[in-house]
């Protein structure tokens, strides 16, 4: 497993002060540059990634690195693929220990907006890491518990853990008895190289997402049902 802990991060107070609808020179914005003061000083996105090999597809299952995943969409997206590669980014623990406003609930939010950026900077970051490194052309990237439960079901976590090995150790994070990682601006997954997009939200019932990016897409829905 290779650890990137290393992470830079930019914080632009302007950017977030617009979704949440702060005014320059208000109250709110002293609050929040605050919070962007202490989130510049102990943020530390962090990721992990593997290289693994698919070793065989039954079915609805596929086997990556002596672990057995159960998806019939999995199976599909990886028909073709032969290395993919198992991660995960994060925001970061020190984000959960450093909250300086315990119990302002509006403080929450905007943290939770901040941490949100850290993982953004984390996603990036892997991302373009494992472009460079691997000469990756496109890409798709599956997540357990993303879209629909049956798609990929989020107890999967457990052997996506089990292909990193040791994450809690190497970058903080865990899982709760429920498969929800900690701290909670985490995402976990499976990037494969493809040449056909695929993004979970077009197999995603869910009608009142606000981070969906990509409208359902019932031909492809119904083409996982039925392959
Ligand atoms: S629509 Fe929302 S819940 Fe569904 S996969 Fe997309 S981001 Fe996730």
């Amino acid at each position: 497993m290779e650890i990137l802990a290393e992470i830079p991060f930019v914080l632009d107070p302007l950017a977030l002060m617009k979704p949440l609808r702060i005014e320059p020179g208000s109250g709110d914005e002293s609050d929040l540059l605050a919070l962007i003061d202490v989130a510049r000083q102990v943020g530390k996105p962090k990721a992990v990634y593997t290289e693994s090999f698919v070793e065989g597809r039954d079915g609805d299952t596929v086997d990556i690195g002596g672990i057995t995943f159960t998806s019939r969409t999995l199976n599909r997206n990886l028909a073709t693929a032969e290395r993919v590669f198992p991660m995960i980014a994060t925001c970061g623990v020190e984000m959960d220990a450093a909250f300086p406003a315990c119990g302002d609930m509006v403080q929450e939010f905007w943290w939770d907006l901040i941490k949100t950026h850290l993982l953004g900077a984390a996603h990036k970051y892997l991302d373009e890491a494992l472009h460079r490194k691997f000469r990756l052309g496109k890409t798709a990237t599956m997540r357990p518990g993303s879209g629909d439960a049956s798609i990929w079901p989020i107890d999967q976590q457990r052997g996506l853990f089990a292909l990193l090995g040791g994450v809690e150790a190497a970058i903080g994070v865990r899982l709760t008895d429920s498969f929800l990682m900690v701290p909670n601006k985490t995402t976990s997954g499976i990037l494969f190289p493809t040449e056909v997009d695929f993004r979970s939200c077009e197999v995603c019932h869910r009608e009142t997402c606000p981070s969906r990016h990509a409208p359902f897409n019932k031909e492809l829905w119904d083409a996982m049902q039925h392959d």
